[in-house]
């Protein structure tokens, strides 16, 4: 069972008097490594902005769609002691044909061949930063070892959503987030012009409502209500599921009329 919403007290909530713990989700927590370069044995911390601009260049010649920087705060860190604490954050898109086909064996194909394309890419920009001097570990988009989506927040790219994914305006939740650890030290990291989001899911619950297993699950917790999701019901991995995404306004809508529609309301009820 996993928080797919991150709050002090996260792993004490309970559904029908049961204790919740957190757990990964459903990959493994670690992956083998596939960079093809070893790392570095004296690895720069110092990249310049022209460096930066090759690298995302290069990113997304590859398919990546969204690249954003972000610190590994202790809250994105769900396991293990990673071996750098500043991240490059990854994204690709989800195409309609993917969210849009039923659950079952077709859905997970290409579910899983999507995961199987990020983690390809990701390795490959980690081999980026290594051939150029830096320290690079990816972060397969299975991983548990770091809450992905918080980790997109913190990039600036867009903002978890009660279905626990990350919403963007690109393409709302419809992608899947990877990473690269890195030495550098002085990246451009993202701030966040999504706050609102939350606020705008606490009106909306769609993704709660739409889910057949029941896997998103609202509890109290000292802090107010959070999402759980229930790892055991889920059937997102088995299946393909993508309910939670397809029910989502944010990808039905254009982000940008929610925004402003969201802040018009606001306005007029004072
Ligand atoms: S992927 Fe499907 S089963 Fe899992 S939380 Fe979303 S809607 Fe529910
Ligand atoms: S369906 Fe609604 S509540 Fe769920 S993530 Fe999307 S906007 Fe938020």
């Amino acid at each position: 069972m996993k928080n797919k919403n991150s709050g002090c007290c996260e792993d004490k909530a309970e559904v029908n008097g049961e204790k919740c713990e957190c757990s990964c989700n459903c990959g493994f927590l670690e992956y083998p490594d596939e960079c093809r370069v070893p790392e570095p044995e004296d690895p720069s911390e110092k990249a310049d902005d022209e460096f930066l601009g090759r690298l995302e260049e290069y990113a997304r010649s590859l398919g990546i769609s969204n690249i954003g920087y972000a610190r590994l705060t202790p809250d994105v860190i769900l396991a293990a002691d990673p071996p750098y604490r500043n991240a490059v954050v990854l994204t690709v898109d989800m195409d309609d044909d993917l969210v849009l086909t039923p659950p079952g064996r077709e859905a997970r194909e290409m579910n899983d061949r999507l995961y199987e394309k990020l983690a390809d890419l990701t390795f490959r920009v980690a081999d980026y930063l290594r051939i150029n001097g830096y320290g690079a570990v990816a972060i397969h988009p299975l991983s548990g070892l770091i809450d992905l989506p918080l980790l997109g927040q913190n990039a600036g790219i867009g903002f978890k959503g009660r279905n626990g994914l990350l919403i963007s305006p690109r393409k709302g939740p419809a992608q899947k987030i990877s990473a690269v650890l890195t030495g550098i030290s002085d990246l451009p990291y993202g701030s966040s012009d999504h706050e609102w989001i939350p606020f705008y899911c606490r009106r909306c619950g769609r993704c709660i409502r739409a889910c057949p297993q029941d896997a998103l699950v609202e509890v109290e917790t000292c802090c107010g209500s959070t999402v759980l999701l229930l790892d055991d019901r889920c059937t997102g991995c088995s299946d393909g599921c993508t309910r939670c995404i397809e029910s989502c306004p944010f990808y039905r809508k254009d982000y940008e009329n929610i925004r402003s529609a969201f802040k018009r309301a606001a306005k007029n009820q004072g």
